[in-house]
């Protein structure tokens, strides 16, 4: 029997099967977790349902104040879950604290948004007043790549809002989470939040539940478009948060060796497994070889190990599935580009991949067309700022991409001609709270965080009054 338990109903229970979560580092079994069934993730629904009529009448100070609660314990655990997550999850422990720190932040943050009545018109003829109501139950479901602070992306909002939740974590990474569970079962009645695993299998089920009024997803635009198929059967709220491609234009008037520690933890923060990581660089010519040198030397110089172990900067990719499906970008990286750092899988149990530089690349190649999700990164030459743009726009993708410059007139313009949700000049991956952040074409639907993110677990209603 396992040490964890799913969160079904107000009660931490056994899944009616198990499943072993592994350690990317070791590939050694770190847990045996319970995994969920189609009756349990029914059951938690039907919790949500239930608890669902009384919650949305629960005063939002008093649920502002649970979410509060649940932040001030999440924090006093940074040690303990971040230990856990990195261990589930392969990345150093400076991250997974990090992790969980800005989990207890999110938390905070967006449990003190607040919703208030609009009063659109009130004269002789008539009254006008705009509310936002909750929706429902909502399925939160989870990725691998961040499996903590992406709860905190969605469970804060949607509680303050009024909705009942059911999450579901990844398969590799449900341990931090279930924790969590335990945390949230002493705060929040019975049924508000539920938690279910499972083996990659129960999702649909989620998504295409009657009594589920709204899906908040975060992961692959592949998985996404499947999401959004099957939520038009009761046409289910979607707010998708997906992949991209994410580009960086570096221009000519730079010094190399000052951008390239930013590109290059831009690019390989979480063994490059983000969203939101630099997967491709576009450099200008006269800056070329430097900037490749430049980046080629961090790559050589950065230490992959177990994320327990102190120094360790980069750690395995998460699991066996994306370690095979990195390794086959790069053969195609060798096939297309010269590989001037790193290339290697390390000879050691675990999914380690060196950082890697890849230059004399160009677009048209699955390297760069395509999201690696690893620590990967290839540098395409430019002579042309117009046709950059060009290349970096020319992709299904678009969650955010950077400029680097020191004109700052030149990058804010072209920032501004970059299709995508997010454009950062001279940084990447900077994000908080209290910014909307969401993707434009194939990288998502709608937007999280801030007040934007919070109306998108609202229904607006309008009581139109004659007078
Ligand atoms: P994934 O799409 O394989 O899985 C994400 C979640 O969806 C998991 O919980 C999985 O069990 C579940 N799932 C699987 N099949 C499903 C189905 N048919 N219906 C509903 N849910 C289903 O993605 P992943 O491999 O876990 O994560 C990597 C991807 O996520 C990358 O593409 C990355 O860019 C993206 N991502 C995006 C963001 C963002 O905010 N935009 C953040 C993190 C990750």
């Amino acid at each position: 029997m396992s040490d964890y338990k799913l969160l079904i109903g107000g009660q931490l229970v056994d899944g009616d099967a198990a499943m072993d979560v592994i350690n990317p580092a070791t590939e050694e079994v770190l847990a045996v977790c319970p995994r969920g069934s189609e009756r349990q993730l029914n059951e938690a629904v039907a919790a949500a349902k239930a608890a669902f009529k009384t919650w949305r009448k629960v005063p939002m100070a008093d649920r502002r104040a649970m979410v509060m609660k649940l932040a001030d314990a999440v924090e006093a655990r940074v040690d303990e879950f971040g230990r856990l997550l990195t261990q589930e999850q392969g990345k150093p422990l400076a991250e997974s604290t990090a992790e969980i720190a800005y989990t207890a932040a999110f938390l905070r943050y967006l449990a003190s948004l607040d919703l208030e009545n609009k009063l659109i018109e009130d004269n002789e003829t008539r009254r006008v007043e705009m509310r936002r109501k909750p929706l429902g139950v909502v399925g939160c479901i989870i990725p691998w790549n961040f499996p903590v602070l992406i709860v905190a992306f969605k469970a804060p909002v949607a509680l303050l809002a009024g909705n009942t939740i059911v999450i579901k974590p990844a398969p590799t990474t449900p341990l931090t989470t279930l924790r969590l569970g335990e945390l949230i079962n002493e705060i929040f009645p019975a049924g508000v939040v539920n938690i279910v695993t499972d083996q990659n299998d129960l999702g649909g089920v989620l998504t295409t539940h009657p009594d589920v009024a709204k899906i908040s997803f975060t992961g692959s635009t592949e998985t996404g478009k499947k999401v959004m198929a099957s939520a038009a059967s009761s046409i289910k709220r979607i707010t998708l948060e997906l992949g991209g491609n994410d580009a960086a234009i570096v221009l000519p008037d730079v010094d190399p060796k000052v951008v390239a520690p930013g590109i290059f933890g831009g690019a390989t923060m979480n063994a490059g497994q983000v969203c939101l990581a630099i997967k491709r660089v576009y450099a200008h010519e006269s800056i070329y070889d430097e900037l490749c040198d430049e980046l080629a030397r961090l790559a050589d110089a950065a230490v992959v190990d177990d994320g327990l172990k102190q120094g360790a900067q980069i750690g395995p990719l998460q699991n066996k599935m994306q370690y095979e499906k990195v390794k086959g970008f790069l053969e195609d990286a060798r096939a297309n580009g010269n590989i001037i750092a790193g290339g290697q899988v390390e000879d050691r149990p675990g999914y380690f991949i060196r950082p890697t530089i890849v230059r004399d690349v160009t677009d048209g190649t699955k390297i760069v067309d395509e999201e690696q999700f690893g620590p990967i990164l290839p540098v395409i030459k430019f002579s042309d700022t117009e046709e950059a743009l060009e290349r970096a726009n020319a992709s299904p993708w678009g969650l955010g991409g950077s400029v680097w410059s020191n004109d700052r007139d030149k990058a804010y313009e072209l920032a501004c001609e970059i299709d995508s949700g997010t454009v950062w000049i001279n940084k990447h991956l900077d994000f908080g709270p209290n910014i909307p952040f969401g993707g434009a074409k194939q990288s998502g639907i709608g937007v999280e965080f801030a007040e934007e993110g919070l109306y998108e677990f609202t229904q607006i209603q309008v009581i139109n009054e004659a007078r």
